[in-house]
């Protein structure tokens, strides 16, 4: 017998792939949309997905029923790559970005250190209230799971007070913990690199007991390559899994890193090389694009620095994007929620960049936030598509077609998300207590 029947759904995205990733052209173009559809849920978890009027009647007796009232059905997205547990907001740098006076992107890591100052003077139950907000509101614009990693810790006391900190966030939102000492170089360590290498390498021992991944910022703002090899290399060996900060601001060989020692995902990529496309060509490891770190530095955008107007820094991303796709990489985006070069939750108006950025097409979006997102947490057999067996993380959104999502934008188009067989949120807004 099945708990929940959710029926009048006009289309059902179904983002399933039974390798549990969607690589190249042709396998990302090709969504499975199913018209007049009905799916049922038992204890958590979806059982049956077809025929709107075929399911009415063989779970005429299920438990409650759910009318999408002809509406879209999607699984919940999946927001593989954030920084939410910090302090302070940074918008008062973000004036000079935009009116030039500040070169867009230029001295980043001065700006992640002033978020490291704030968080390290934060009280925990400040850090925990805002955390918890947030994540009701990528809740509310669909993200049912997020990643979230340390960073803005950067000694030995604070890395472990965040790394608590996320364990103990009790929220609908399922949660995937990363441990990021190696973010960037700390003040106290700026004539002593080797020194704060070795402190991370030694953090391991205890970061392991709190998170699954292990993320190292291999880009010229962050560390080396061997820096980060041998942090990711002892962090195998305590058996946790790697995430790569890749290539973002200049060319680091992240990818070629996270290639070579198998790490579940490698981010930004923005100056990949042509070694690193071709070995994340024939790796299982994601790349993830992060379009809202591209638009909010206006890296797309030409600027006006000092009386002359100079090209955008990176009109290249679009055709990095079709040749990354092209290429046959394991493609995700994520929102990359940060203070810094992302301060947004939504990982709905994620999708909606990346068709304005790198022309993405609906079906890439779509498959890129759900089942290769998940991918890139190492969770796809559980979450990222609509299939029987798997967790029952849906969205039912207010509009009845799913270039819709995409086409509009500026506003949450999520009616309803139900998580793991409960409803959570209902008109946009985060129930108090889930229904059913
Ligand atoms: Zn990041």
């Amino acid at each position: 017998m099945s708990d929940l029947l959710i029926h009048d759904i006009n289309e059902l995205v179904i983002c399933r792939s039974a390798q549990g990733y969607r690589r190249g052209a042709e396998q990302l173009n090709d969504l499975e949309v199913l018209h007049d559809a009905a799916v049922a849920i038992e204890r958590g978890r979806i059982v049956e997905i077809g025929e709107n009027s075929l399911l009415q009647s063989k779970y005429r007796q299920v438990r409650h029923k759910v009318s999408a009232g002809g509406r879209l059905v999607s699984p919940g997205l999946v927001d593989c790559h954030s920084h939410l547990v910090h302090a302070g907001s940074r918008h008062d740098e973000y004036d000079h970005i935009v009116t030039g006076r500040r070169e867009p992107g230029k001295n980043l890591d001065r700006g992640i250190l002033r978020s490291v100052r704030r968080t390290r003077e934060a009280t925990n139950e400040a850090l925990e209230a805002q955390a918890l907000k947030d994540l009701d509101t990528m809740l509310e614009h669909g993200s049912t799971t997020v990643e979230i990693k340390t960073g803005y810790g950067l000694d030995r006391a604070n890395e472990l007070r965040l790394l608590k900190l996320q364990t103990s966030l009790e929220h609908e939102v399922d949660l995937a913990r990363t441990f990021l000492g190696a973010h960037i170089l700390p003040d106290e360590y700026r004539h002593d690199r080797e020194g704060y290498v070795q402190l991370v390498i030694d953090m391991l021992e205890g970061a392991r007991e709190y998170a699954e991944f292990c993320d190292v910022c291999c880009d010229p703002v962050g560390f080396t390559y061997q820096e980060c090899l041998r942090i990711a290399e002892r962090a195998m060996d305590l058996g946790m899994n790697v995430k790569v900060h890749g290539d973002q601001t200049g060319p680091g060989r992240g990818a070629e890193l996270a290639a070579r020692v198998g790490a579940t995902s490698v981010d930004h990529l923005d100056y990949i090389s042509d070694e690193g496309v071709a070995e994340l060509s024939v790796s299982e490891c994601v790349g993830v694009l992060l379009p809202a770190v591209t638009l909010h530095l206006l890296e797309m955008t030409p600027s006006c620095l000092e009386g002359d107007w100079v090209d955008a820094k990176k009109s290249f991303m679009t055709a990095l994007y079709r040749r990354l796709v092209n290429e046959n990489l394991i493609l995700a985006i994520s929102a990359d929620y940060n203070p810094g070069s992302s301060p947004t939750l939504s990982m709905q108006m994620t999708m909606q960049l990346a068709a304005r950025l790198f022309r993405a097409s609906y079906a890439e979006i779509w498959h890129m936030s759900t089942i290769n997102a998940a991918k890139a947490l190492g969770r796809s057999d559980q979450i990222g598509s609509v299939e029987p067996g798997k967790r029952a993380d849906l969205i039912i959104w207010d509009v009845p077609e799913h270039g819709m999502v995409i086409n509009r934008f500026g506003s949450n188009l999520v009616d309803t998300v139900v998580k793991g067989g409960r409803i959570v949120v209902r008109d946009g807004r985060k129930l108090r207590e889930a229904s059913l």
